[in-house]
């Protein structure tokens, strides 16, 4: 069996002859057959990966002209358009959907040679915190399968967590990346807004949606973000600052000024264990240089309110064109006119989370409470913003838990929706910010569970937060 330790490792392998891309491919194959009762993937495009590796290979003899990502196997979480294959945001609405083109993202992975292996299982159109709420069901944590294995990119983290790919992509609205690579034990980074061209990629709330990536170390996640970051002539909101090198940045054992909010630690949802390796974690990196400091933070129980007012009014909208005549599913029942064909199609197509966030976005936005709800949460988010432009004045880094606790039980939080949103504190701030951030998985719980940190970089600054990171790592 292959395993794998980083992509330049494996260029090197693969340069001496010692694997080739099909080996390579074989071996995820079978690791995703053993492990098939995870459910981490919807589908495994099993003689696609070959046939790719085979036709990668014969330019084995020829280095110079491999892509920054050659027999990279890669996972992709079932929001992102790939040519030709079926694309669902797990849902039953899109049942049947094919994709007409590549996300952005997706195009630069498969230019720069990387194999992708398979569309990896999720909550439907990204909402959720679990992995409960697909259509195809739910995925389990390897580390403790009666646990969940966050979400709303659970199949993404468990695809790497177990093995099953190097790298994955996931979707990252409200911590859908970070809090899954918390609970699995993984890395997974949000880059700042506009990091990522979102072309291609299902919309669940324009401006909070970003594509972050999941790893096991910075390295890879390095070298992946450096190809899918950057401008993109289809998509407006993608930022047009050059894209560094990342990799060539990391290691630099530069000391970097930290910010923390001590509310965040003092917060009473915060499991006591978790409070307390951070805060000793926190001694050690001023032992080792780095300035860490409190800043004050009064808008944390804010945070999640806003977070769902706005996010839900945008999924209403975003989600208003899934009407049964352009995309997926239709209803076969009987229908008179086009309105009942509407509402009989999506009350049969869309789950419980996706109807309950719609009917909150288009109440949120109706007349009469717009400006109760939809209006003061956006005079929120401007209060965030403003104090975060201050904090970053002043400190390189922000510092947070990335989850309150570590991954829960199937069930346990699964018919109380709001104690589910309100597991996503500490994520929400860096998407209604719009900063970039990363869960860096440094600690084990006395339950047997992994959990992390999460680091923030301003918006852009995704290299300060990668090479603090691949030091924050170093064994
Ligand atoms: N758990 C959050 C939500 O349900 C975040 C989801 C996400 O980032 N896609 O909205």
């Amino acid at each position: 069996m292959y395993v794998h330790h980083s992509i330049p490792e494996l260029r090197r392998k693969l340069l001496c002859g010692e694997l080739s891309c099909k080996d390579i491919t074989s071996s995820y194959l079978d690791q995703i057959a053993s492990k098939h009762h995870l459910n981490a993937f919807i589908e495994v495009f099993e003689e696609e990966a070959l046939e790719r590796a085979k036709i990668l290979d014969q330019k084995n003899n020829d280095p110079n002209s491999w892509g920054k990502l050659y027999g990279v196997v890669i996972g992709i979480k079932d929001v992102l358009c790939y040519n030709n294959h079926h694309v669902g945001a797990a849902s039953g609405i899109l049942k049947g959907y094919t994709a007409i083109y590549n996300a952005t993202a997706i195009q630069r992975l498969l230019d720069e040679d990387a194999i992708i292996i398979g569309n990896l299982n999720c909550d439907e159109f990204a909402m959720g915190s679990s992995n409960e709420n697909s259509v195809h069901g739910r995925v389990l944590n390897v580390q403790d399968e009666s646990r969940v294995p966050g979400g709303s990119s659970g199949g993404s983290a468990v695809a790497v967590q177990a093995n099953m790919c190097m790298v994955s992509l996931g979707s990252d609205t409200g911590g859908s990346v970070r809090q899954p690579a918390d609970f699995c034990g993984i890395v997974g980074m949000k880059p700042g807004y506009g990091r990522i061209s979102r072309y291609g990629l299902l919309a669940y709330a324009s401006s909070f949606d970003q594509i972050g990536i999941f790893s096991k170390n910075i390295e890879d996640l390095s070298i992946v973000l450096s190809v899918i970051a950057g401008q993109d002539e289809f998509d407006s909101t993608c930022s047009d600052a050059p894209v560094p090198d990342y990799a060539a940045q990391l290691n630099t054992a530069r000391q970097y000024r930290l910010a923390y909010f001590p509310q965040s630690l003092e917060h009473p949802s915060l499991d006591p264990e978790i409070r307390k390796s951070i805060i000793d974690w926190m001694e050690m990196l001023k032992k080792n240089g780095h300035t860490v400091e409190p800043v004050d933070f009064n808008y944390l129980d804010h945070i999640v309110p806003a977070y769902y007012v706005l996010t839900t009014a945008e999924a209403s909208s975003n989600l208003s064109r899934y009407d049964g005549i352009k995309f997926g599913y239709r209803t076969s029942n009987q229908t008179n006119n086009l309105n009942e064909l509407y509402k009989k199609t999506r009350s049969e197509g869309f789950g419980k989370e996706v109807k309950r966030r719609i009917m909150l976005g288009t109440f949120v936005l109706s007349t009469g409470y717009y400006d109760a709800y939809y209006a003061k949460a956006q005079q929120v988010r401007r209060l965030i913003a403003e104090k975060t432009n201050a904090v970053f004045a002043e400190y390189d880094l922000i510092l947070m838990p990335t989850t309150p606790s570590t991954a829960f039980r199937f069930g346990e939080k699964s018919n109380d929706a709001v104690e589910m949103f309100l597991g996503d504190l500490y994520t929400v701030y860096a998407n209604l910010a719009g900063i970039a951030g990363i869960s860096l998985p440094l600690f084990k719980h006395s339950n047997g569970m992994p959990f992390g940190v999460q680091v923030m970089s301003d918006r852009l600054q995704e290299n300060k937060l990668l090479d603090f990171s691949s030091g924050a790592l170093k064994p």
